[in-house]
C-alpha cells in the first residue's frame, strides 16, 4: 500500500516529542513490511540538516493558493534514515517556517493551516495519488477538511485520511478569517457548533473538531486513553464529538524503538544483558551508583526519567523519594520541565538534600544518562495524572526496571499488577495503583520494596515476565495497517 504521512514533526530531523518518534517508528515499520512510505513535513530553518541525507530541490515552484493570492513554495526531498521525506519551504514574507523554532508564535494556526494546504498542492501537482494519508496531531487537523471539502473534486477522491490525535490539549484553534485564507470560506456552515465551531469560543474555528468529523478514521495513541477522552474531562472538550463518530474511532498504543532501546547491543550502557542474562543487569548498578554519586550496598534503586511536568504526578514524584529514604531504598531523578517555578522547586529539592548518600537529582536533558537509569534501576516510577501512551514504562520494561505506574491512559494498558491484576502470574510485570495520592503509590512501594527484599527469586521473574513483553512496533503496525485496509475499501 502507499501511504503518506503528513506532519510537523519526524524524529530526529525535526523533533520537539513523542510525535516525532511516531510518525519515523510507524513510518519505518510500514516500510520493513513492504508498503511505500513518503512523509511530508515542512522545510524548517532549525531542523537538524545533518540528519537528512541528499536533501535537494525537486520542484522549484509549487505555487499553493492562499488569502486571495498564492504563495511559491520550493519542494525538497531527502532521506532521514532511509525515510523518504518531502519538505516543504514556502518563499513569502511571513517566513512561515524560518522562525529559529518550531512552535510558539501567534500565528500557528495559519502557518500549519498553509502546510496542511500545501501538502495537498503538492500531492495534486506531483500526481501522487497515495491510497491513505496519515495526519497527525492538530497542525495537520485541517487536511481531511480542505481534502474533501476542495481537493477531492481537484483528482484527489480516492485518498482516505487516517487522523492520529497525540495530545488532546492542543486542539489547533483560530479565528474565521482562517477559512478565508484556505480558501473554504462559508464562516457560518463551517463555524457551527456540529462543523468546527470551537466549544469554548463561539467564533472560533477548532482544527481537531474538523478532523474528527472529514477523517476515514481517528484514532488516540492507546486503547485505555480512547476510552478516557471519550467518557472523561481528559476528552478536552471533544468527548462528545468522539463519541458521535465512535465508530470510526479507535486507541492504537504507539510501539517503542527496538533498535535505539536493546539492551543487548545499547553503547551507552557498560554492562549488556537480556532476558536470558538478567543477573548482568546488576552490573550497571555501580556505575549508575558512582555516576549519582550514592553509596554501595543492597538497597534497591528506584528511578524516574521524564519531563517535570504536572502531569507527570510531581507531587508522587517527591513523595516517593522521601518514602525511599525512608524505607531503606535509594532515589535517582533525571528531569527538566519547561517551567521556570517546577524547576525552581526541584533545584531547591536537589540543593536540600545534596549530601544525603541515597539519593540524587539531576535536572536537565541527558539521553547518556537516561539509557543508565533505566539499566541500573530496580525500579521505575511513572505516577502521572494523565498518560496518553507514555514511552517510559516501556522503555523501563524492555531494560529490566520494574515499572511502577498509575492506572491511566497507556500505562493503564501496559502494566500489569504483580499482586492484583487479572491475568495470568506469569504475564504481571509491575506494580500499579489507583489513585494519585500517598496511600496509592506507598501500597504499590511498599509491596515493590517486599517483593524486592524478601523474594528475589521472585523479583527476578517479574523482571524477566517484563523483559519478554513485545512493545515494539510490530503489533501497533499490524493495526495501523488493518485500519487503513478498512478505511481504503470504504
Ligand atoms: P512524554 O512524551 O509525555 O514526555 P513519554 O514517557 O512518552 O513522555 O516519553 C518520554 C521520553 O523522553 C522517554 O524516552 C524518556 O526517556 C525521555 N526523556 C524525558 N525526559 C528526559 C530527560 N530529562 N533526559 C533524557 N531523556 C528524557
Amino acid at each position: 500500500m502507499y501511504v503518506v504521512m503528513v506532519a510537523s514533526e519526524c524524529a530526529p530531523v525535526a523533533k520537539v516529542g513523542g510525535l516525532a518518534d511516531v510518525v519515523f517508528g510507524l513510518s519505518r515499520e510500514l516500510e520493513i513490511r513492504g508498503h511505500s512510505v513518503e512523509i511530508i513535513l515542512p522545510k524548517y530553518d532549525c531542523m537538524r540538516h545533518d540528519q537528512v541525507w541528499g536533501l535537494h530541490v525537486i520542484e522549484p515552484d509549487l505555487s499553493v493558493p492562499w488569502d486571495g493570492g498564492a504563495i511559491s513554495c520550493a519542494v525538497w526531498f531527502g532521506f532521514v534514515h532511509g525515510r523518504k521525506c518531502f519538505f516543504i519551504e514556502p518563499r513569502s514574507w511571513q517566513a512561515f517556517f524560518d522562525r529559529g523554532t518550531y512552535y510558539g508564535f501567534p500565528d500557528d494556526a495559519e502557518r500549519f493551516a498553509f502546510f496542511s494546504k500545501a501538502a495537498l498542492e503538492f500531492l495534486l501537482k506531483a500526481n501522487k495519488r497515495p491510497a491513505v494519508i496519515h495526519t497527525h496531531d492538530w497542525h495537520t487537523a485541517l487536511l481531511p477538511v480542505l481534502l474533501f471539502e476542495i481537493y477531492a473534486s481537484a483528482g484527489l477522491a480516492e485518498q482516505r485520511v487516517c487522523h492520529t490525535i497525540h495530545n488532546f490539549r492542543h486542539q489547533g484553534v483560530s479565528g474565521p478569517e482562517i477559512l478565508r485564507a484556505t480558501g473554504l470560506n462559508r464562516p457560518d456552515y463551517f463555524g457551527s457548533p456540529d462543523r468546527m465551531g470551537d466549544d469554548l469560543d463561539r467564533h472560533a474555528i477548532n482544527f481537531t473538531r474538523g478532523a474528527i468529523l472529514y477523517s476515514n478514521f481517528i484514532t488516540t495513541v492507546s486503547p485505555h486513553h480512547a476510552w478516557e477522552v471519550r467518557h472523561t474531562e481528559l476528552g478536552c472538550g471533544l468527548g462528545n464529538a468522539l463519541h458521535q463518530h465512535r465508530q470510526k474511532f479507535g486507541g492504537i498504543l504507539n510501539g517503542l524503538d527496538y533498535e535505539m532501546w536493546n539492551p543487548e547491543i545499547d553503547p551507552h550502557i557498560p554492562q549488556h544483558f537480556s532476558a536470558a542474562t538478567v543477573e548482568k543487569k546488576t552490573v550497571n548498578a555501580g556505575p549508575l551508583r558512582e555516576r549519582m554519586a550514592l553509596r554501595t550496598g543492597a538497597r534497591p534503586i528506584v528511578g524516574y526519567v521524564g519531563r517535570l511536568d504536572t502531569q507527570k504526578g510531581l507531587h508522587l514524584i517527591r513523595h516517593t523519594l522521601f518514602y525511599a529514604l525512608e524505607n531503606e531504598a535509594q532515589f535517582v531523578l533525571l528531569g527538566s520541565g519547561s517551567e521556570h517555578g517546577i524547576n525552581e522547586d526541584f533545584w531547591h529539592l536537589k540543593r536540600h538534600l545534596n549530601d544525603n548518600p541515597d539519593c540524587h537529582l539531576e535536572i536537565g536533558y541527558d539521553e547518556d544518562l537516561a539509557h543508565l537509569i533505566y539499566a541500573g534501576a530496580d525500579l521505575l516510577i511513572m505516577p502521572s495524572l494523565y498518560e496518553p501512551c507514555g514511552l517510559s514504562q516501556m522503555i523501563a520494561l524492555r531494560y529490566g526496571a520494574v515499572p511502577i505506574v498509575r492506572a491511566v491512559g497507556g500505562l493503564k494498558d501496559t502494566v500489569f499488577d504483580w499482586d492484583y491484576s487479572e491475568r495470568p502470574r506469569e504475564l504481571r510485570n509491575g506494580f500499579v495503583f489507583d489513585h494519585p495520592d500517598h496511600h496509592g503509590i506507598d501500597s504499590a512501594l511498599s509491596r515493590a520494596f517486599g517483593l524486592w527484599r524478601n523474594e528475589p527469586q521472585l523479583f527476578r521473574e517479574l523482571i524477566v515476565q517484563g523483559m519478554t513483553y513485545d512493545y515494539s512496533w510490530r503489533d501497533p503496525a499490524e493495526h495501523y495497517l488493518n485500519v487503513y485496509e478498512f478505511i481504503r475499501h470504504r
